[in-house]
């Protein structure tokens, strides 16, 4: 059996799993997440298989005295020596047009992930000092990049091309590339042992980040996040398509600076802006139910953009087999699979109201009589990431 770390860093988070594995089986031995880092307050969670939560209060002021104090509560509950960890997995955001599937991280793959981290402008810097850590506490290790951004780099030109003049793609890469491609492969993955001929299936990732595939014979051909993690649907704090040229309007008679906008475009919008301040739909659908008047218009505009996304793909690829939920939301939010998909009715479509009423569990929603199969498959981007990186370093 072997030991596998994976780690998921964001700018003041980092998530991690401890997996043992022969590469058939794989077992969590451990998990949990560093928060706040670098700011008052910052904590550790930690969870062993079948135990309870502890969390840790500690100082960590960067990625890697956040790893540090990881690898201490690890080698006082599950590990003897760091030496048992035999390959480390990353989560990245962002391959550019470098990575059409995960890889082993050499001085050549890490100036490529140079050259991208400014395509996530909020992230990216983030995932790279996970990696830059982890390199330096344990240089001989193995360590395997996953990237949210290759699943969709079988997307077809029509749908990866944007608009622009020739030389903003060919020379600056200004193009599609769309993420959350992890958890897209496995969801389709797992849709394919239970219902192998569905060749045309639509994955709805729904959390607090927010996109929509078109997967047609197990390849991505459209997906509704772009250059950017800010494009596609609304979602709880960024802002989704908007006309192109509102960001230069508002700089052009706000007196905004580009960072500005930035932050307002990934923070300030979503259900956020448009429910009055929150961008959780637990709080959203209580609100709704008190007749709050923006949460209604918060959600209405959710459904509206989910249900946009799911019709466009289905004209894409000439019908739909299958629609699976995923993520916070879709796995969780019966209240938002249920409007959502009652839009749907004109197609077939239609659940089983007692069904989708369960939260967090793989079922199938549709009825016998649906023209549509619809599923909630919970995501598992953390177990992609281990199988990956068992397979490329064992
Ligand atoms: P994620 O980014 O996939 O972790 O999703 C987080 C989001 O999922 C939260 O911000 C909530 O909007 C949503 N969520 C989580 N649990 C529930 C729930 N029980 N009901 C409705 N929405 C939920």
């Amino acid at each position: 059996m072997k030991k596998i770390l994976i780690l998921n860093s964001g700018s003041s988070s980092l998530k991690y799993q401890l997996f043992e594995t022969d590469g058939k089986v794989y077992n969590v031995l451990a998990k949990g997440l560093a928060e706040r880092i670098g700011i008052p307050g910052s904590n550790i969670s930690f969870q062993a298989q079948n135990d309870e939560k502890q969390i840790f209060k500690l100082e960590l002021d960067n990625h890697k005295t956040t790893l540090k104090a990881i690898f201490d509560i690890l080698l006082k509950n599950v590990l003897q020596s760091m030496d048992e960890i035999s390959a480390v997995g990353h989560r990245l955001g962002h391959g550019g047009e470098y990575f059409d599937k995960s890889v082993v991280i050499n001085d050549d793959v890490m100036t490529k992930i140079y050259e991208t981290k400014d395509l996530l402008p909020l992230h990216g810097k983030a995932f790279i000092y996970g990696i830059e850590a982890m390199r330096s506490i344990l240089p001989d290790v193995p360590q395997v990049a996953t990237f949210d951004s290759a699943f969709h780099q079988t997307m077809p030109k029509e749908a990866y091309l944007y608009a622009l003049p020739t030389e903003q793609y060919e020379k600056y890469r200004i193009r599609r590339y769309g993420f959350h491609g992890t958890s897209h492969y496995y969801v389709s993955r797992e849709l394919s042992k239970i219902l192998p001929q569905a060749s045309k299936v639509i994955s709805c990732h729904l959390g607090s980040g927010s996109s929509i595939t078109a997967i047609k014979n197990g390849k991505s051909i459209d997906t509704s996040l772009g250059f950017t993690a800010t494009g596609g649907v609304t979602m709880g704090t960024r802002c989704g398509d908007i006309d192109a040229y509102i960001p230069l309007y508002i700089m052009q008679t706000q007196n905004k600076t580009a960072e500005e906008v930035n932050l307002m475009m990934n923070k300030e919008c979503g259900l956020y802006a448009l429910s009055g301040g929150y961008s959780d739909t637990r709080d959203i659908e209580k609100k709704y139910y008190e007749g709050d008047e923006q949460a209604i218009t918060a959600i209405n505009v959710y459904v509206h953009n989910v249900v946009k996304y799911i019709g466009a793909y289905t004209a894409e690829m000439g019908g739909v087999d299958a629609i699976i939920f995923t993520a916070g939301i879709g796995e969780n939010s019966s209240f938002l699979r249920q409007k959502i998909c009652d839009r749907l009715a004109f197609m077939g479509l239609k659940i089983d109201k007692e069904i989708n009423a369960q939260r967090g569990k793989l079922v199938e929603l549709s009825t016998k009589e649906s023209t549509v199969k619809v599923y909630v498959i919970p995501t598992n981007e953390e177990l992609v990431i281990a199988q990956d990186t068992y397979n490329l370093c064992m």
